[in-house]
Parts: C-alpha cells; sequence; structure tokens
C-alpha cells in the first residue's frame, strides 16, 4: 500500500471569512477578497492568473501566493463517463500528487445530487466494497472535496442543467475518519456567499465510527446523518464490517441514541442486502429491535457487484418482505434505485471502475 503526502493547502481549503482575513492583513481590500471568492467558487474557474478581469493588486497577490504558500487544487478530470441511460456521470478526478478518486453525479428528475469521496482508499475494510478492498492510501484535504463539488456544477452548468441540489458523502472512503477536513470542506460548501445547498440537503454517511458520531452530535453538527448498519449481531457485522470488532454495535447504537437525544434528528441506516445473509424476514426483526426508540429511516441498497466479494444482490421478494416487516414494527424504509452499475458508479463500486475500464 502506497500512502502518500497531502498536497499543501490551497486556495479551496479557505471559508471567505479566512480567505478575507489573509487578504486584509496583506493590505488588499474585502472586494478583492469578494472577487476571488466568486471566480473560485461561482465560476468554477481552474486558471486563476489566466483571468483578464481580476485588478492588478489582486492578480499580483494570487501570484505570489501561488508562488508561496498556496496550492490552487484543479484536479484533473482522467475521465467522464456517463451511463447508458444518461441518469449517472462518472468522474474520475487525479489529485496533484496522482492520487484518483470518484465523484459521481446522479439526476433525478430536474434533481442533482453528488456522491462525494472523502479519502483515497478507505481503512474500514468492508468486505463487499470496492473501496474498502482497495485499502487507505490517504485522507483528502478540505479543498479536494470543495474541488469535487465544484466539479460536479462545472459539468452541469457545461450541460445546460440546473446546479446541485443534495450531496451525499457517500463515495469512497469513511467521512468521519477524516472528521477536520470534512467538516472544513462543509462549512465552506454551505457558506451561503458560495451554495445554495443548504445543510439540510447534505447528508454524512459513517460505517460507525463511535467517536465521530458523537462528536457530531455534541457539535450540533446541521448535516444529515447516515448509519451504515449491514447487520444486526456482532459476529455477522464483524464479518461484513470489520471495525464493528473497534466499535461494536451495543457502543454504535448507544452513540445513535446520544445523536437522537442530542439533536432530536432522525438517523438514515444504510443496509445492503446479500442475498440470503442479511435479507431475511428474522433479520429484519432483529433490526426493529435495534432501532427501537431511535427516529430511523432505512435505505436498503441492493448489493451492486464487485471484484472480491462473491455475494449475490437480494431477489426482489426478499427486498419486499424486509420492508414489511419494518413497515410493521412503525420503521420507514426505501430501496435504493440503482444507479450507473453499467460504468461502475454504483454504491460501492468506486475505484474498481477504473481498472475495469482500462481492461
Ligand atoms: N464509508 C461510508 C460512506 C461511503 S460507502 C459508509 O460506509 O457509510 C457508501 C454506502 O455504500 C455505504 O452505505 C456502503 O455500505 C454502501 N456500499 C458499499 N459497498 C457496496 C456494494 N458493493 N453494494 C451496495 N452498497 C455498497
Ligand atoms: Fe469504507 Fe464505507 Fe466502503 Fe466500508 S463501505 S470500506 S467504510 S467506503
Amino acid at each position: 500500500m502506497t500512502v502518500t503526502v497531502a498536497p499543501s493547502p490551497g486556495f479551496l481549503d479557505l471559508t471567505s471569512a479566512e480567505l478575507a482575513e489573509r487578504m486584509v492583513a496583506d493590505g488588499l481590500r474585502p472586494a478583492h477578497a469578494g472577487a476571488l471568492w466568486r471566480v473560485l467558487h461561482h465560476q468554477f474557474e481552474t486558471h486563476l492568473l489566466a483571468r483578464e478581469d481580476l485588478e492588478p493588486p489582486l492578480k499580483r497577490w494570487i501570484t505570489a501566493k501561488l508562488a508561496g504558500e498556496f496550492t490552487h487544487i484543479t484536479p484533473q478530470i482522467a475521465s467522464h463517463i456517463p451511463s447508458a441511460d444518461g441518469l449517472t456521470q462518472k468522474l474520475l478526478l487525479r489529485l496533484a500528487d496522482g492520487q484518483e478518486v470518484e465523484t459521481v453525479v446522479m439526476s433525478y428528475t430536474g434533481r442533482h445530487t453528488a456522491c462525494i469521496s472523502t479519502q483515497a482508499g478507505c481503512a474500514m475494510g468492508c468486505v463487499f466494497c470496492a473501496t474498502g478492498q482497495m485499502g487507505f492510501v490517504r485522507h483528502l484535504t478540505p479543498g479536494e472535496i470543495v474541488a469535487q463539488v465544484l466539479e460536479a456544477q462545472r459539468l452541469l452548468k457545461g450541460l445546460g442543467l440546473p446546479g446541485l441540489r443534495n450531496l451525499v458523502f457517500m463515495g469512497m472512503g469513511e467521512p468521519l475518519h477524516n472528521y477536520d477536513s470534512v467538516m472544513q470542506a462543509l462549512r465552506i460548501i454551505t457558506d451561503p456567499r458560495s451554495s445554495r445547498i443548504g445543510p439540510s440537503r447534505i447528508t454524512v454517511s459513517t460505517v460507525g465510527v463511535v467517536p465521530g458520531i458523537i462528536r457530531f452530535a455534541a457539535e450540533q453538527q446541521p448535516y444529515n446523518l447516515a448509519v451504515s448498519l449491514h447487520a444486526a449481531t456482532d459476529a455477522e457485522r464483524t464479518a461484513l464490517v470489520p471495525v464493528n470488532a473497534r466499535w461494536p454495535l451495543a457502543e454504535l447504537m448507544e452513540a445513535c441514541r446520544f445523536y437522537h437525544s442530542h439533536t432530536g434528528k432522525k438517523i438514515f441506516f444504510g443496509w445492503t442486502l446479500i442475498a440470503g445473509r442479511n435479507d431475511t424476514p428474522d433479520v429484519a426483526r432483529q433490526v426493529a429491535g435495534l432501532l427501537r426508540g431511535l427516529s430511523a429511516h432505512v435505505n436498503l441498497i441492493p448489493l451492486n457487484p464487485t471484484e472480491k466479494f462473491d455475494g449475490c444482490e437480494s431477489a426482489d421478494s426478499a427486498a419486499d418482505g424486509f420492508q414489511k416487516v419494518l413497515a410493521d414494527a412503525g420503521i420507514p424504509s426505501t430501496v435504493r434505485q440503482r444507479r450507473g452499475i453499467d460504468v461502475a458508479a454504483g454504491c460501492g463500486q468506486l475505484k474498481a471502475a477504473k481498472k475495469r475500464s482500462q481492461d
């Protein structure tokens, strides 16, 4: 496994207030900060110095910063693959140090959602997930996370489509394992000066990093929380999600209760349905027991194929039966629409795709 260091800080790592503070400290006017912010976050400019419309003092400042302490993260689009139905677009972004991450843009009748990556690879090792199968490479910086949103916006703009409405942090990596960078990126993304994507339209999904959930709750983070559960007993969960050995179900559910009592918010539980393994009515009854007392919504995700896991997706009838047991226990659920499977942009398929497209 290659572990590389993250690149030096860039303009996209800063909130509008942080950027303005630095610029004013260097003798520029707040209006210069506003102009730079617009160029970065509204016009999605990648070549700052090529801009003719920036005032000379601002251009000089940018030039000096780029020569010194800052970089401007401009990931290259290594590939852009639309699915056959045109409803999913997968962007493979090459970062400054050559690492590659994927961002997926999904279209639902007039609305667009981007699925954002938070790490190159993932340390959590879930056996059915392509990102987990590749291991951990490195954390992404806030700017690299922000850049994915900007690239997705640029893509939609280029196609003449409206901008993003929702974001899900369900791409490569475990967001709460890279807590500080993810929260900084979210501050930048939801800055009223940068976008119209409010916190209630953003969901952060975790495999169950208990200290991260507690911190997220204690800090009253305004984003939605999703917890990927997949199994209702420790033995079965540890087999699928090895970090369960570190934060077993009892601790995870206690953290979820803490979140609920602290924020009053609903939790979205992710459940990847694997035929014959976690899709039976008995298992559904166990899930209902685990979630009792919480305000929960269960997202059932049909298993997508990955190279190193030979489980099969559940039959529709099993998914229906599972949903019925949950409904009888008063727990709402939805079966997630499958998206972008032909270009390996579905849940848990990220990264494996690249290898396959090169075969
Ligand atoms: N690390 C975070 C977020 C990224 S994974 C987490 O695990 O929650 C996003 C979702 O995709 C998770 O719910 C995960 O369990 C699911 N997933 C992973 N591999 C999958 C696969 N092969 N098929 C379907 N869903 C999968
Ligand atoms: Fe990491 Fe989430 Fe994949 Fe598990 S499912 S390996 S936590 S990205």
